[in-house]
């Protein structure tokens, strides 16, 4: 028997505004997509929250005894600049303007991605795909969606027909808008579109000749439209139709939109049967933007490093803290917010360090059994991780009044109390209890690897001096480099 035979889980699905009882295609497995993050820059927070979200999701559905096929996706082309299907792909952008290849920033900001979702224990998705690696399944998509009709050639490059589509679909079911009041919002086509109608979108654009990021098409060179990659990676490893994709708020228009319609037009039917979108984080009460400055890094947060803070939290903290809403609701970051999680980890804890010493007697005062339905409870009521915080907190009372030699509890309810602890706090929500030391060697770790990456710079920039210079003093100190094959990695003597 299975956890999730016994759990009845409801989740809020976007498509439909209601929360379900969850059931998926095949009993006892789970497909879920999420949309992965653009990598022409270091993850910001905000996104660090959305896939933190589906993080904690990942790990319940799994707790629950689900085999869990969990895709992310890395965007690596196809992400223009401006939403509109013009201007220039993000990652080529950067890459003229750091004068360096576009792989390179591909692989610059993956592996910062990869190393920040790393000190937040993400655990990582069972395929993460990029789109570079899967141009031939989009191009059979643009071939299909065009043999159904609903996709149009200019120039040689392929717009999706969003007012045909509309004839038989309903485009704009996810968001809750109509064809017709967007068509009235919206402004002529500039003389220079090619598209017939605003509304529709690029499924593969025609490479000018300075486009570095380029493949051979039926229509020319080109690359794909950035939301043809997502139904491209799902369809292939999830299938026509599977049970979860999520992502951010501010995908479901037009990314979401679009990918359910080139869904049905090239298979005829629904892609999700449920979509799940996590809401935004803010700070200090206002939106996260680099262009007003109002914009924070994990790394300054672990460092403290930012003016809005008095002091460096742990990545541990700034979970706990995430953890503290409701993937759907807005969360808002602050230094005062921040200082309160900490001291609410600190005390959840410092029970947990006491669990393991309490004494045992012959009767409970706490009913465990029905604590710990409350916390699955919280959680199936569409992964409610607030209200699950709060019944864990109703736990560290009673240990501590155990503790304090208030309250009683039995060997048998104890271990229960124990796994519970262990099931929700490390399993479910994924907190890590560092010690100090440990928390240390992290830090050593992260300033050895910002040397190592430093040292890289400086010598592909024929900086010999300075990396000699890193190389030496690192080596004064006890701290040895050694250059292999896979990269640089460190000793400490
Ligand atoms: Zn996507």
């Amino acid at each position: 028997m299975q956890l999730y035979q016994e759990q009845t889980l409801r989740i809020s699905n976007s498509l439909t505004g209601k929360k379900e009882i969850f059931k998926p295609i095949n009993e006892g497995h789970v497909g879920m997509y999420v949309c992965g993050p653009t990598v022409y820059s270091n993850v910001h927070l905000g996104n660090c929250r959305t896939f933190m979200s589906f993080d904690m999701i990942f790990r319940y559905l799994r707790h629950l005894g689900y085999k869990v096929r969990y895709v992310r996706n890395i965007t690596d082309a196809g992400h223009l600049v401006d939403d509109a299907d013009e201007g220039e792909d993000k990652i080529a952008k950067k890459a003229r303007l750091e004068k360096i290849e576009p792989m390179e920033v591909v692989q610059r900001y993956t592996v910062d991605f990869h190393y920040i979702l790393d000190q937040f224990n993400f655990l990582p998705p069972s395929i993460e795909p990029t789109a570079t690696g899967h141009i031939i399944e989009q191009l059979e998509i643009i071939k299909e969606i065009l043999k159904k009709g609903y996709a149009y050639e200019v120039n040689g490059s392929v717009y999706f027909d969003v007012k045909k589509f509309n004839e038989k679909y309903e485009y704009g079911k996810l968001s809750g808008r109509k064809l017709e009041d967007m068509v009235a919002n919206t402004r002529e086509l500039a003389a220079q579109s090619e598209k017939k109608n605003p509304q529709d979108f690029a499924l593969w654009k025609k490479a000018e000749p300075q486009h570095i990021m380029r493949w051979p098409s039926p229509w020319g060179d080109g690359f794909p439209g950035w939301h043809l990659e997502c139904t491209a990676m799902s369809t292939k490893y999830l299938g026509e139709t599977f049970d979860i994709h999520g992502g951010g708020m501010d995908l479901k228009f037009p990314h979401h939109e679009c990918e359910i319609a080139q869904a049905e037009a090239s298979n005829g039917h629904s892609p999700v049967n449920y979509w799940m979108h996590a809401n935004m984080l803010t700070m200090n009460g206002k939106k996260m933007a680099k262009s007003t400055g109002n914009n924070i890094l994990p790394g300054e947060i672990f460092s403290g490093d930012n003016d809005i803070l008095s002091k460096p939290f742990t990545a541990s903290v700034v979970r706990f803290f995430m953890m503290q809403a409701h993937y759907t609701s807005i969360l808002d970051l602050s230094n005062d917010a921040l200082l309160a999680s900490e001291k609410g980890f600190h005390r959840l804890m410092d029970a947990i360090d006491n669990l393991k010493d309490l004494p045992t007697a012959e009767v409970s005062n706490f009913d465990i059994p029905e604590w710990r339905q409350k916390c699955y409870d919280a959680m199936n009521d569409d992964f409610n991780t607030p209200i699950l915080i709060a019944h864990l907190f109703e736990g560290v009372k009673h240990i501590n009044l155990i503790k304090e030699g208030k309250e009683k509890i039995t060997a048998a309810d104890k271990v229960l109390l124990q796994q519970t602890i262990n099931d929700f706090v490390f399993d479910v929500l994924g907190l890590e209890h560092k010690t100090e030391s440990n928390q240390d060697s992290n830090k050593l770790q992260g300033v050895v690897e910002l040397l190592i990456q430093l040292r890289n710079e400086a010598r592909s920039n024929r900086d010999f001096a300075t990396s000699d210079k890193i190389r030496d003093q690192l080596s004064a100190m006890g701290i040895q480099l050694k250059d292999g094959k896979e990269g640089t990695t460190f000793s400490v003597s």
